[in-house]
């Protein structure tokens, strides 16, 4: 006999085949004409497997008629047409019951829980509905990414998760130690990180950036994706202190190579997801945002705004907005002015550029203003930034003063730098968080429904 998937078995090509499905009872519902229906989800899709179990099987009064949601099950059967919603359901020639979950202790029974109570249960909520939908869409999110970028001929690479570098130069490190917390060695008063696991102070990652220029300055198009963690304490509903982020990096890209090829990229991976979560995005649009579907339709058939960061200044400004912080050339725009652009402004994606070199780190390629530098942020509505990236710096002696206006020491980075004495090119790159995608995708309100086990200040449970 078949084993096949609830997904498989909702086909009316399955009509007539004899097949088992193995899963989790959702509802039950016992019948006055002498049988049960049971509805099976095994996570392959949304919808749910009916079955038909009859009252002639001969563990239907001691066992078929006390499941209950939670409870896993085989089941064996011929799939028939089905009179209701559904094309398909199954006749039950054979119910085996493989764990029971009791109902007064389970906490997924019939009543709907708030996403900040399912948070609670992280090893349970992946069985309802709507993180069910979040985990397939990250999963095509994740094979869209590769597939964009392997057929767009990158590489992709591994760049390391420990480092010595704070490529972002913002401080917000964890640090990675096997140093003995309550005997700290010192020198001088300090801590001697010489007798360290790496000799140096060390840290997880905030971004691959500066090993993918390695790679990207010896093999052309290059991509990381990987963990990347920020010790910052923001408890927003868009930050997580451990998120994964995809990195390109390319040489012999400009500012303009890169914007485009960072639409080219989204656009790809909603229409994926668009073309293969149909179900799922159709729970989006009924639950989560009315606009789930179309606003990514939408986006196929338009095309990004691009504006300066000086323009969008000077827009904010005469907007008249009343922003709960001010808007002035030269600090960085908040959430809130993010969002007032990209939502009302313009009402789709928006890409800005060139901001003040100021607010923006080292490696980032001056402009001839001197006043700005080639950056960019793509926004979209409901979420704000999703990417930042830049055409990098690509002169030695304008780096290494953009290193000491900012405090770094050159001889630090003497391997990054070493890259612009030797053959150096134009190059750029950016990062894109999966979070922020799904988030936008889905609709989800809140960054933590949208990884499965989130990281956050004061939270690492699960
Ligand atoms: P933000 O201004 O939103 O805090 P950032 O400017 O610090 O983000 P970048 O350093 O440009 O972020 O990182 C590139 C991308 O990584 C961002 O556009 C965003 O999609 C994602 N990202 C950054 N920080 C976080 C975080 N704490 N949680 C989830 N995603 C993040
Ligand atoms: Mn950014």
């Amino acid at each position: 006999m078949n084993k096949v998937s609830v997904r498989q078995a909702r086909a009316k090509a399955m009509i007539g085949e004899v097949v088992r499905i193995q899963g989790w009872v959702r509802t039950r519902r016992d019948s006055k004409g002498g049988f049960s229906f049971l509805e099976i989800n095994d996570g392959t899709c949304l919808g749910n497997l009916q079955v038909i179990a009859d009252a002639d099987l001969p563990n239907y009064e001691d066992e078929v008629k006390k499941l209950s949601a939670g409870c896993s099950v085989t089941i064996e059967g011929e799939i028939k047409e089905s009179g209701g919603k559904q094309e398909t359901e199954i006749l039950a020639a054979r119910v085996e019951v493989l764990g029971w979950a009791d109902p007064d202790s389970f906490p997924l029974q019939k009543k709907r829980h708030s996403f900040e109570k399912l948070r609670e249960w992280a090893h349970l909520r992946p069985r309802t509905n709507a993180f069910g939908a979040v985990a397939r869409v990250r999963n095509q999110i994740c094979k869209s990414i590769h597939d964009f970028f392997q057929e767009e001929g990158f590489l992709y690479v591994h760049t390391p998760v420990i480092t010595a570098s704070d490529c972002e130069g913002a401080g917000e490190m964890f640090r990675v130690t096997t140093l003995d917390m309550d005997q700290l060695p010192r020198r001088d008063g300090r801590v001697d990180f010489t007798q360290d696991f790496f000799d140096r102070p060390s840290y997880l990652t905030v971004s691959g950036q500066l090993e993918a220029e390695i790679y990207a300055t010896a093999l052309g198009k290059v991509y990381t994706f990987g963990p990347t963690f920020r010790a910052e304490n923001s408890n927003t509903s868009r930050h997580l202190s451990e998120f994964w982020m995809i990195e390109p990096e390319m040489a012999f890209h400009d500012l303009d190579d890169n914007m485009s090829l960072a639409e080219q990229f989204l656009k790809r991976i909603f229409a994926d997801v668009l073309a293969h979560c149909s179900e799922d995005m159709e729970f989006f649009a009924q639950r989560i945002e009315k606009t789930a579907i179309s606003r990514l339709e939408a986006i196929a058939g338009s095309q990004f705004v691009r504006l300066s960061y000086t323009e969008a200044v000077e827009r904010l400004i005469a907007s008249g907005e009343k922003f709960e912080f001010p808007v002035s050339w030269g600090h960085d725009l908040q959430s809130e002015h993010e969002r007032f652009l990209t939502e009302k402004e313009f009402d789709c994606p928006v890409i800005l550029s060139d901001y003040p070199c100021t607010i923006k780190p080292f490696y980032m390629r001056v402009n001839d203003d001197e006043k700005t530098v080639r950056a960019m942020d793509v926004l979209v509505p409901g979420v704000g930034e999703i990417i930042g990236g830049s055409q990098r710096e690509e002169r030695l002696e304008v780096l290494e003063t953009r290193m000491r206006d900012q405090d770094l020491v050159p001889e630090d980075y003497w391997w990054y730098l070493d890259l612009r004495r030797f053959g150096t090119v134009p190059h750029a790159g950016f990062g894109l968080g999966l979070e922020r995608v799904v988030q936008f995708v889905t609709g989800m309100a809140n960054i933590r429904d949208v990884i499965p086990f989130p990281r956050t200040p004061g939270n690492a449970e699960f």
